[in-house]
């Protein structure tokens, strides 16, 4: 670790807790872009009475508050580099720190040595693992239409194949917005070629993850069958993974 980068780390403050144990409902996210992972993290922090903590929602809020470790994070991402592990591992830990109850981690861990050292402060008691075949997620992603105006979601792609069934978002007027009619577009970075990028780099970065914790048995596999209508086949499989 380079003597910057300890500094910055020194930066990010974490709270003086009484006892560094973890208990409760700690588990971690996985799953490709486009997936459902926040929706579902949504759903599932609240059952379980847990925060959500995104090291995604993290960095924005450093870079916002133009913190020396935000401005740092900029500038490391403005070159197109990635954020080095030892500080998104503190900002982690920091939250986790926070949060003795119970979590749900929502970007961390990205890599093996980001998964390690979340084992040696708060070491998860679950990873789910949200499946989806590539092809449909694909064609999930590239159906996908947002308003210009209000941002509202819909989707165009008719889903039923392979066990899974996911009917259309249509507006009840074509290439219209219900809420507020306005026009319906297809964001930039929802192109095939983006996204076969997006899913390939997913892929390389997650694989050894689902490896790592499926050989400490805390890896759950979950298969999407119908989008947020699993929700309750999630939960029940939660609870079987977390009585066994
Ligand atoms: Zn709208």
């Amino acid at each position: 670790m380079t003597s910057r980068v300890g500094k910055l780390i020194r930066t990010i403050r974490a709270p003086r807790s009484f006892c560094s144990s973890q208990s409760g409902f700690r588990a971690v996210f996985l799953g490709a872009p486009g997936v459902g992972k926040g929706t579902f993290a949504s759903r599932i922090g609240p059952h379980y009475n847990v925060p959500i903590l995104s090291t995604g929602d993290m960095i924005r809020s450093e870079i916002r508050q133009k913190s020396e470790i935000g401005l740092q994070v900029k500038a490391i991402s403005e070159r197109g580099d990635l954020v080095p592990d030892e500080i998104v591992t503190a900002m982690a830990k920091a939250q986790t720190e926070k949060s003795l109850d119970g979590w749900i981690l929502d970007g961390f861990p990205r890599t093996i040595t980001q998964a390690e050292a979340l084992q040696t402060f708060a070491p998860p008691n679950l990873v789910i693992n949200l499946n989806l075949p590539e092809d449909i997620l694909l064609e999930k992603i590239i159906s996908r239409r947002v308003c210009k105006s209000c941002g509202e979601n819909y989707n165009l792609a008719d889903i039923n194949r392979s066990g899974i069934v996911m009917g259309p978002l249509l507006p009840k007027k074509d290439g219209f917005c219900d809420k507020c009619d306005g026009e319906l577009i297809q964001r930039s970075d929802d192109t095939e070629d983006v996204v076969r990028n997006r899913l390939t780099i997913y892929n390389e970065q997650t694989v050894p993850l689902i490896n790592f914790y499926q050989n400490i048995g805390k890896l759950l596999d979950f298969q999407i069958k119908t989008g947020v209508k699993d929700l309750q086949r999630l939960i029940d499989s939660i609870d079987s993974a977390r009585a066994s």
